[in-house]
């Protein structure tokens, strides 16, 4: 099977119906950007930026990060890499800060509203950033934006510190695309103007699916509970990419079930053009959408959903075996 990865590595991921559908991989740590070149992703779709703060014992330093993103941008080649600005709280803590004793971290002081309401850090990191894209394309991602003004709030602060910048006079990105992550249920039913102002968005579909159905990604009891190929979380989804696609809105899908085979072929079969996940994943997932019609997956979601059925996978999977 690796063999048979390898061969497709650099073979663009188009389905039997002809639609493209691009992979990007996750990443977050240096030992991940050789990937970028064994896996034959289109460019990292979430780059955990966290990962470089929760690895230390202190505060990395501007200067260190600003070094750190050079290097991730000179891998990828000019590839698109969305860096995500610090997502901590919740399932990830930084031993250097202290801990808030929060009764549902998940639902609790987190990610971005860590960053509007203690904006230092995030300020530092966004120079490191910008500093480190200097004359090229940066891509930033805010987390866990629950609401337009979230978004509005973490934009003004990437634009004055862009405004700072070039006041010092330092070279800046020759272009910046802003964007955020859908990953509670409210902001797939934010007004139209979030739609027409945000530049892309990625479906964070861990946290995404854990408070779809209330089901703590972190707790065994509930976690496999519900499936994510269940009618109800797919149509939603769709109904997201419907919003976007009307504000022409470039939107990805960055959680772990873009990793899964099975479950990347049903998220495009929805209207997901956009995969990114763990670079070992890219080869089994395009090897999986390349001997696939999306149609056709598509008319066995919507019948699977018309009988009844809660979640489409043993249609699927049938239809996989007859059709394999
Ligand atoms: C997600 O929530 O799906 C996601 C990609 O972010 P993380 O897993 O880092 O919370
Ligand atoms: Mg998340």
């Amino acid at each position: 099977a690796q063999e048979r990865y390898a061969s497709i590595r650099d073979t663009d991921c188009v389905t039997k119906d002809g639609h493209y559908i691009s992979l990007q991989m996750n990443a977050g740590l240096m030992a991940d950007l050789p990937s970028l070149e064994s896996s034959g992703a289109n460019g990292v779709g979430l780059f955990r930026t966290e990962l470089q703060f929760l690895i230390r014992n202190q505060m990395p330093r501007r200067t260190e990060l600003a070094a750190l993103y050079k290097r991730v941008l000179d891998a990828a080649q000019g590839k698109r890499v969305v860096f995500r600005t610090l997502d901590i709280g919740s399932d990830k803590v930084l031993p250097y800060m202290k801990p808030h004793d929060e009764p549902n971290p998940a639902l609790g002081w987190r990610a971005i509203r860590v960053a509007l309401d203690r904006p230092g850090v995030m300020r530092m990191q966004l120079q490191a950033l910008i500093r480190a894209a200097e004359g090229r394309n940066l891509t930033i991602m805010f987390p866990f934006i629950a609401q337009f003004s979230e978004y509005k709030l973490a934009r003004n602060e990437v634009d004055t510190v862009l405004a700072r910048e070039k006041r010092l006079g330092h070279a800046v990105p020759e272009r910046l695309e802003i964007g955020a992550m859908l990953e509670t249920p409210s902001l797939a039913y934010a007004p139209q103007q979030f739609f027409d102002e945000v530049e892309f968005l990625s479906i964070g579909g861990n946290d995404l699916k854990q408070f779809f159905f209330a089901a703590d990604r972190e707790n065994e009891r509930v976690r496999r509970r519900y499936d994510t190929l269940s009618v109800s979380f797919l149509s939603f989804l769709e109904g997201i990419v419907g919003r976007c696609e009307g504000t022409n809105t470039h939107l990805s899908f960055c959680g772990e079930d873009a990793g899964r085979p099975i479950e990347a072929l049903c998220l495009a079969a929805v209207g997901l053009r956009n995969l990114s996940m763990r670079p070992a994943s890219i080869g089994p997932v395009k090897s999986l959408l390349m001997r696939y019609s999306l149609a056709e997956i598509r008319k066995v979601i919507d019948e699977s959903g018309a009988r009844g059925d809660e979640s489409v996978r043993a249609a699927v999977m049938e239809y996989l075996r007859q059709n394999g």
